[in-house]
């Protein structure tokens, strides 16, 4: 075998639990890790997570020294950079892999020329529990319901032979193995809106595995009922780190299996976990949902496209103010709480009947954690097209939704400031209040806040319609 190897990182900044690296420092002299920024994915409207890219590349970049193994980074595509590498240079090359549909077909190419070219490589498991062939129903086909799936799923990676865990060996010196490596600042988007996310997250390994360990001891036991309540910190947080691979998803499975007080909660967090095992396992099997509805019949809905309502609905301008609330703090923190996400996806795609797949551009270009599983099976959840999906008849009443999840408004409070004045009985509807109430508190509905864009009655009666007419088509 030869004697220096590279490490290929994908979405993998980490340096625990991570097979391709572990298993080239424990196998060769030298090794370089090398990260390869492809702008033609990022150019997609993928703005916010340049940001998260470059940051977590200064800070595993800092860690990997730590072990004598450069970073290397190069703007190019993959193929490309990899078909320049020739055999006399006596590299080998070593990955973790990625579960969507591009990457896997990237890594086919690669492969080929590698075995071409007779140079030795190796690929691993990637940031997933189990491989997505390995769950499917008895008769070998794909799950489309998530209950049965996940049974299934958690079952097959209990009963797998524990992989042995993978340490990292510090080497004796490090080396550059190619010309061209661009600084990690080169990758961050042109406009500094990102500058806002520092006061909000630090893309590092360290930092992942302490706000896990802060979750587990202060909030997980009340997960199950906390995480509906966006005010709250309930939830773990994690999406962006996970997304990135800074952490691990079995390092957060064995950790929660092992706390000793067993609860519902822990079991409802690890499920959490079991949906975007699911969503990855959609986004393979059916990859056409990728481009558009897993539900054909979906294809003939009919949406409206009305650009000055979408815009509304980004800026967070719709005069729905728990709608408004959660799209500012997308835009200000690059995340969004789930219970909101629904809320907000739900009033795209029913009250105002704009397509999803917008919603779902914007959410890839302003969320540090998208990921084209998690992303594109959840909009197609909500909008009633996807596997296991919410039914379409089923509209959230954005009043109610924030009256029952956000009673006294803090929420809203915090994200659209304009509203602060407004008391707790209004701070849902506050076209309602009295036009003299209005002026009492500096606070008038149509000039410092919008009036709603729709009635939410009459664009649930029009949403309903519009879904009845595919029946009769
Ligand atoms: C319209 C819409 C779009 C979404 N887009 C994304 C996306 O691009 N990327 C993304 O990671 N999540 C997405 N989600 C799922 C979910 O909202 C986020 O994973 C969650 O809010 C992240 O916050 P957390 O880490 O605090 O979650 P926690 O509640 O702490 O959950 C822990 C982890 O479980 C996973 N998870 C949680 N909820 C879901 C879910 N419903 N589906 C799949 N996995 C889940 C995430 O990896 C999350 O980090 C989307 C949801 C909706 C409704």
């Amino acid at each position: 075998m030869s004697k220096q190897a590279v490490f290929w990182i994908r979405d993998d900044f980490r340096i625990k639990n991570n097979p391709a690296l572990s298993y080239a420092t424990n196998n060769h002299e030298c090794v370089s890790a090398i990260y390869i920024y492809n702008n033609l994915k990022f150019d997609q409207k993928r703005e916010a997570q340049k940001w998260w890219v470059s940051k977590s590349l200064t800070e595993f970049g800092k860690e990997l020294q730590k072990y004598n193994i450069n970073l290397e980074i190069f703007n190019s595509d993959e193929i490309n950079f990899f078909s320049k590498i020739k055999k006399e240079k006596d590299l080998s090359v070593y990955w973790n892999k990625i579960y969507e549909p591009e990457e896997l077909d990237i890594d086919k190419k690669i492969i080929s020329f590698f075995e071409k070219e007779k140079i030795n490589f190796k690929f691993f498991k990637g940031n997933v529990l189990n491989e997505f062939n390995k769950v499917n129903k008895n008769d070998g086909t794909p799950f489309k319901v998530y209950s049965p799936f996940w049974r299934n799923a958690e079952r097959v990676y209990l009963e797998q032979v524990p992989e042995k865990n993978s340490i990292i060996k510090k080497l004796k010196k490090s080396k550059n193995f190619f010309n061209g490596s661009i600084n990690s600042d080169k990758i961050l988007p042109k406009n500094k809106w990102y500058k806002k996310f520092e006061n909000y997250w630090i893309p590092s390994e360290t930092q992942a595995e302490t706000n896990l360990n802060q979750f587990i001891k202060n909030e997980i036991g009340n997960y199950g009922v906390d995480r509906d309540f966006p005010s709250k910190k309930g939830t773990s947080k994690l999406s962006p780190f996970i997304r990135n691979g800074q952490i691990s998803v079995q390092n957060i499975f064995e950790k929660c299996s092992n706390i000793k007080q067993k609860n519902i909660s822990i079991k409802k967090y690890i499920n959490e976990i079991g949906w975007r095992e699911f969503s990855h396992s959609l986004i393979n099997n059916f990859p056409q949902m990728l481009k558009g509805n897993l539900r054909k019949e979906f294809d003939r809905f009919p949406w409206v496209k009305n650009s000055k309502f979408l815009k509304a609905w980004k800026r967070g301008m719709t005069g729905y103010p728990i709608v408004d609330a959660g799209m500012r703090e997308l835009y200000e923190t690059g995340w969004m709480h789930n219970r909101i996400r629904m809320v907000v996806g739900s009033f795209l795609v029913k009250h105002l009947r704009i397509n999803w797949q917008e919603g779902e551009k914007h959410f890839r270009n302003c969320l540090l954690d998208f990921n084209a599983a998690n992303n594109v099976a959840q909009w197609q959840w909500v909008a009633g097209c996807g596997a296991d999906a919410a039914p379409y008849f089923r509209i959230f009443n954005p009043i109610l939704q924030g009256e029952k999840f956000d009673k006294d408004g803090e929420y809203v409070k915090k994200w659209v400031p304009e509203l602060s004045k407004v008391p707790k009985k209004f701070i849902h509807k506050p076209w309602e209040m009295e036009e003299k109430y209005q002026e009492a508190i500096k606070t008038i509905i149509g000039k410092d806040y919008p009036m709603p864009l729709v009635k939410h009655e009459i664009a649930r009666q029009e949403a309903l319609a519009a879904f009845q007419s595919l029946k009769k088509n």
